[in-house]
């Protein structure tokens, strides 16, 4: 099978994870957690997330020169990940997420965004050669809306299909919806994009008609345990999850995303690909931490010939 080539641009944050029984309420402290430093950011997580999946990936980002940055950048690199359009700013300090995991699987987190908000159009314009020949370019909302708009008119340009997870969510323009091929909310996004309470597979059913409506071909709203729902031009389809013991889900949604794009850029029809992504999203719940938690390709298609 070709291994194909992703593009991801997004963010890259250092996550710092606090295990406990249950997320602390406003002005409560708990005490006897478990603390955890881990390489996160949903761009970041995808990226990884695409080359564990067994891609060729290219990931346009932006960092400080700081600690924190360098060793993330390290990291995408040992993941054999193409690192030379990541920005080192030396203005900003690089991205930082503060995390609760509770016992359940349940997370509560806070990001300071720092180099990730000063990601530019004009960053993505100097890396566009990046897109030729690429199967799929891959986003989220973690870095400025402008520079996430900036970039699916380019690929739209070349022809590239644009897989965008809307997290976290916020309202986006019809134009952006229309250069978009595969759109990726899970049912939180969903609602907050359509009015639309998501709750049971018929309500997700019409949030996905809803966003078809405002021009984007294809809808798949990830559903948790219960694997995804998939609206495109052959009808609405979910396609079950894979039953695992959550221990963290942090990036679940990420590495779906990584692993979709993938699948795809294999040549998969978008159900099979769908499938592929819940296996690869499930193993990385049963795991702690953001990027750590992305599986081996190997992991995902043992999980698949189960
Ligand atoms: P997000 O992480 O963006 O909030 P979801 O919670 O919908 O999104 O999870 C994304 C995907 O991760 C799901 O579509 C599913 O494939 C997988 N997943 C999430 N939670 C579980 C779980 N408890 N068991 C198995 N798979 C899960």
């Amino acid at each position: 099978m070709n291994r194909p080539r992703v593009v991801v641009i997004g963010s890259s944050n250092t996550d710092m994870v606090i295990k406990l029984d249950r997320i602390p309420r406003p002005g409560e402290t708990i005490l006897g957690g478990e603390f955890v430093v881990a390489a996160g950011g949903k761009g970041a997580n995808q990226a990884v997330g695409a080359a564990r999946a067994g891609c060729q990936v290219t990931f346009i980002a932006r960092v400080g020169t700081d600690m924190f940055g360098q060793q993330a950048v390290a990291g995408f690199a040992e993941h054999g990940i193409d690192v030379s359009h990541i920005v080192h700013d030396p203005n900003s300090p690089s991205g930082v997420a503060l995390i609760f995991v509770a016992k359940d699987g349940q997370n509560s987190i806070a990001v300071a965004g720092g180099a990730n908000s000063k990601l530019s159009p004009a960053d993505v314009t100097a890396a566009a050669a990046a897109l030729d020949g690429a199967s799929a370019l891959v986003m989220q909302l973690e870095t400025p809306l402008e520079t996430v708009e900036a970039a699916a008119e380019l690929a739209a340009a070349r022809g590239v299909p644009v897989i965008l997870n809307p997290a976290p969510a916020q309202p986006l323009s019809d134009q952006l919806l229309r250069r978009v091929s595969i759109l990726t909310p899970n049912e939180t996004e969903a609602e907050l994009l359509t009015g639309i309470a998501v709750t049971d597979e018929s309500s997700a059913a019409k949030a996905a008609a809803a966003l078809r409506a405002r021009g984007v071909p294809t809808v798949i709203i990830t559903l948790g345990a219960q694997g995804a729902l998939l609206a495109d031009t052959s009808g609405v389809e979910r396609i079950p999850g894979f039953a695992v013991v959550a221990v963290d889900t942090t990036a679940a949604g990420d590495v779906f995303n990584g692993a979709l794009a993938v699948a795809l850029g294999e040549g998969r029809a978008l159900p099979q690909a769908v499938r592929l992504a819940n296996a690869a999203a499930a193993l990385s719940v049963t795991r702690m931490g953001a990027q750590p938690s992305a599986p081996s390709r190997q992991e995902i298609d043992r999980l698949l010939a189960l």
